[in-house]
């Protein structure tokens, strides 16, 4: 007996030998240097621990709605409402496990078989596979540091044919940090206006932006593009909540409806006590310093990680407008990204990931969710990788 044809297509991740290692060498003593992780290193805000805890204690642990206690969505449509100036009512809010459930509850609802996905790259690892579990294509589009690693106007025409049905917009990007300006939203909104397809906005990474960048949505450039726009987002990386698995999708009712029914069939309501803590992140106003917190570290961190990078020869990075991951160039060291990860972690004992995972050689991922002590021994350790390959 053989599996199922989906399982042969889905890609092995490239990132899973490197963090299985790096586990393995960590729980064998040895200090390894974490720049790997794509989570946020600070504990979750305690207001909201203490509303989930609340939550429990009263006796909030039975079954729920589908698609999410009635409160909860509410407060998302408030906070579309107010942050994002995105106008969805509570029945275009769903609650799902993470903002990869939500993602992958839109492929399996507006995708047939054939139908085509686009996908700038560096992409976030999941989008690919999400597309051709629900039988579609992935219409993977490179991008280049010349364009700030953001899909072009031309690019995504070239790329649009009959058959898409959907076109993924994912800012702040994970990988690279890139972050779309209004003018380039202006120019792709000119471009999706002529063709009919849904447009997905991953906006997961909205809280960490930099150098004075502001939120800007495909739906304020063109209003009439929100009748097929849909915001995936969550709350694993702007309130530290990466294991409460609490993601939103907001869209029109119609796929709302038949996302809640998918759900309803797999993993049925998100935990249930773990969605007032999610309410408490949303309709506290402590949560406004606890995100002041985190995004005022993060910047410090960022600042350090690049100017730590600029003594290093022979290796180059993106300045990313948001996030918190740094994408480093080592082409000049003749290895491709996998290779030096692996060399990376194997002799130096630092962590992190190549950008063969994200579609992308040439570069790698550094995270600086981490301590600054750990960004200052990585890059240390990074240093004398890059030039031991010079002597080789
Ligand atoms: N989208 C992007 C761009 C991400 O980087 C991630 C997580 O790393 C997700 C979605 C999914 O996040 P979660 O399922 O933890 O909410």
């Amino acid at each position: 007996m053989h599996l199922a044809r989906r399982v042969a297509q889905l890609t092995p991740s490239a990132t899973l030998s490197i963090t299985a290692q790096a586990k393995a060498m960590s729980a064998a003593g040895i200090p390894i240097c974490h720049l790997g992780a794509g989570e946020p290193d600070f504990p979750t805000p305690a207001h909201i621990r203490r509303a989930a805890i609340q939550a429990l204690d009263q006796g909030k642990t039975r079954y729920g709605p589908t698609g999410g206690i009635p409160q909860l969505r509410q407060a998302i449509a408030a906070k579309l409402q107010q942050d994002n100036r995105l106008a969805y009512t509570a029945a275009e809010v769903m609650v799902s496990n993470g903002g990869k459930q939500t993602l992958y509850n839109l492929m399996m609802v507006v995708l047939d078989p054939g139908d085509e996905v686009i996908i700038p790259a560096p992409y976030w690892v999941s989008y690919p596979d999400m597309v051709r579990l629900a039988d579609g294509i992935p219409i993977v589009v490179p991008t280049t540091q010349a364009t700030g690693f953001k899909i072009t106007p031309a690019q995504l025409q070239a790329a649009l044919s009959p058959r898409t049905k959907l076109v993924v917009i994912n800012s702040p990007n994970n990988p690279t940090g890139a972050v779309y300006t209004r003018e380039e939203l202006v120019g792709l909104a000119a471009v999706l206006a002529d063709h009919s397809c849904w447009i997905v906005c991953d906006e997961i990474y909205e809280k960490l932006l930099y150098d004075d960048l502001a939120y800007i949505n495909l739906a304020h450039v063109n209003p009439d593009l929100q009748s097929r726009l849909i915001i995936s987002n969550g709350f694993a990386k702007a309130y530290s909540m990466t294991g409460w698995r609490i993601g939103y999708l907001a869209a029109p009712e119609a796929i709302i409806e038949a996302a809640i029914s998918l759900q309803s069939h797999s993993t049925s309501n998100i935990c249930t006590f773990a969605q007032y803590g999610a309410l408490q992140a949303l309709t506290d106003p402590l949560s406004l310093e606890s995100i002041a917190e985190m995004h005022a570290a993060f910047q410090q961190r960022r600042a350090l990680l690049m100017q730590a990078l600029d003594s290093v020869d022979r290796i180059t990075y993106f300045r990313p407008g948001g996030a918190f991951y740094l994408w480093v160039n080592i082409e000049q060291t003749g290895l491709d990204s996998l290779c030096f990860c692996e060399r990376l972690l194997k002799d130096f004992y630092v962590a992190v990931i190549p950008g063969v995972a994200f579609g992308c050689e040439g570069w790698i991922r550094l995270s600086y969710a981490a301590s600054q002590e750990t960004i200052l021994r990585g890059v240390e350790a990074l240093e004398k990788c890059v030039q031991s390959f010079v002597l080789v």
